[in-house]
């Protein structure tokens, strides 16, 4: 991840896991020292996302199925 204030190459310098896991951040170039934060999204939009997902997997399936066919 980049420094916000200058765009420069950034480190972990710590941490807290839990349910959120935060990651301290330290910029190389300038010193500048911010949070992240990563946390778990609920499955309510991910299980649509998954679903669309394998709609299209599905469809590109039977379409290479269907050009197989017509060579045999
Ligand atoms: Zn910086």
């Amino acid at each position: 991840m980049m420094c916000p204030k200058c765009a420069g190459k950034t480190t972990v310098v710590g941490g807290v896991n839990g349910l959120v896991r935060e990651r301290f951040r330290k910029c190389l170039e300038c010193g500048y020292t911010f949070q992240t934060v990563e946390a778990i999204k609920f499955d309510s939009f991910w299980g649509e996302y998954a679903k669309d997902i394998y709609e299209i997997d599905k469809k590109e399936f039977e379409k290479k199925d269907k050009k197989n066919e017509g060579k045999n």
